[in-house]
């Protein structure tokens, strides 16, 4: 597989899979949130300074044909102020403007396309009338299958090297993320910076973790998780699970959880897990204690208690003090630790403190030397707000690509660059 940094970009034409799919000001439309235009500025130098030039493609939304306010134009004013140079902007990849501006890049210019999303090749979703026929849809996939490739043998067609540094989307089979590849020789096609170090943390913890290895599974449901925690109870030392999906597992044990959140219907997998985690010698920790309260609002009355004991009518909605004693020891003593999900309703001022005790603790075992991957949009949301963002040894950025990949899954848009 051809590295990056091993590859010289002068007089060379790069077309650069990027994720700008950034937040934008629903009044303004102005970028409210850089962090992704920034990953990808490594890239985007190493290859316009060593003399090369790059065609960027990017997502932003969820467009169902053109549409104007998924436009990447806001991305521009920010991408020049970083990159300090003017960008160039073609209003759409496939047609005359994008080709001719594509064509006559020099050395060191960038040029931005129009949202790729705009064209339902690039997803190979076609747009259909709700009273479509089972039939209508699957001849309009196939169809569109077919100018999926077009799009990307178009695209190819503008440059001579493809570099996919869209981490967040490379779990998708699109015609930027994955079918472009087709179209250059293997040794035309690499990652870039951000894919490769997203890659690199990963592997990390899946392959080569120092052990006492820990992963704590929070956030809202066993079901979303569930898949990740199966392929972790085959390699961590310690599993600790936290929030909203504490009390599946309570129920299912016959603990008392009142309206605390619970998956009726994966009772079962909860005792399965259990028992798993018994059998692969796999230290499962559940909180000792939960703060309850009389409703889903942050000026509720609360109450602790002990977590299979929550009075009728009351939810458990944080972690409370014993629990975050026995997690922040746990989580002290570990060499790798692995987070995903929060440990309470932490948008809420008042159930945020175990969010914030176990992200303070990842953080000082980090600097006692442990490795520590943080992943999935609300963990990544609760280091980010308690700024520790730099206090851990990496924050992936992608929530779905990463939670696939930790899965064990083959995400399209690595298998198309690094085989299987
Ligand atoms: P996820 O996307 O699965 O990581 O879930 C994140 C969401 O889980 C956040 O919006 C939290 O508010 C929510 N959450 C965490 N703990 C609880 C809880 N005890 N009860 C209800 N929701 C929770």
């Amino acid at each position: 597989m051809k590295m990056i940094q091993d590859f010289n970009f002068k007089g060379i034409k790069a077309i650069v899979r990027v994720d700008f799919n950034v937040p934008l000001d629903k009044k303004t439309f102005v970028v409210t949130d850089d962090t992704r235009i920034r990953g990808a500025l490594p890239t985007i130098k190493k290859i316009t300074g060593e003399g090369g030039c790059c065609i960027l493609m990017s997502h932003l939304g969820r467009p169902e044909g053109r549409m104007e306010k998924y436009s990447l134009k806001p991305v521009l004013p920010v991408l020049e102020k970083h990159l300090g140079q003017k960008v160039l902007f073609a209003d759409d990849c496939l047609g005359e403007s994008a080709r001719t501006m594509a064509a006559g890049l020099k050395p060191g210019e960038v040029l931005l396309l129009e949202n790729v999303r705009f064209y339902p090749e690039e997803e190979g979703k076609p747009i259909l009338p709700e009273t479509a026929t089972d039939e209508e849809k699957k001849a309009a996939k196939a169809a569109l299958k077919v100018k999926q490739k077009e799009m990307a043998k178009t695209l190819a067609g503008y440059a001579d090297v493809y570099v996919n540094d869209a981490f967040g989307t490379a779990h998708r089979a699109h015609a930027t993320t994955a079918v472009v590849s087709e179209y250059f020789p293997k040794d035309k096609i690499m990652f870039g910076f951000l894919i490769n170090s997203e890659l690199a943390a990963m592997d990390k913890v899946l392959h080569s973790p120092q052990k006492p290895f820990t992963a704590i599974m929070g956030g809202a449901k066993v079901s979303d998780k569930i898949l990740l925690i199966e392929n972790l109870l085959n390699r961590v030392d310690n599993l600790i699970i936290g929030g909203g999906m504490t009390y599946t597992f309570i129920k299912a044990m016959g603990g008392k959880i009142g309206k605390s959140l619970c998956e009726e219907d994966k009772l079962d997998l909860a005792l399965q897990i259990i028992s798993k985690a018994k059998e692969k010698g796999v230290n499962l920790y559940l909180p000792k204690d939960s703060l309850n309260a009389d409703k889903f609002e942050n000026d509720a009355n609360t109450d602790v208690t002990a977590v299979d004991a929550v009075p009728d009518g009351w939810l458990g909605l944080d972690i409370s003090e014993k629990t975050i004693a026995e997690f922040t020891d746990v989580i002290a003593k570990s060499k790798t630790v692995l987070w995903n999900g929060p440990m309470g309703v932490f948008e809420m001022e008042k159930f945020s403190r175990g969010t914030t005790a176990i992200a303070n603790a990842v953080a000082e075992a980090t600097a006692k030397g442990a490795f520590t991957l943080i992943g999935g949009g609300d963990s990544v949301a609760a280091i980010n707000k308690n700024n520790l963002a730099d206090k851990v040894s990496y924050v992936s950025t992608g929530g779905g690509a990463m939670l696939e990949y930790m899965e064990g899954k083959k995400l399209p848009g690595i298998v198309a660059i690094r085989g299987e």
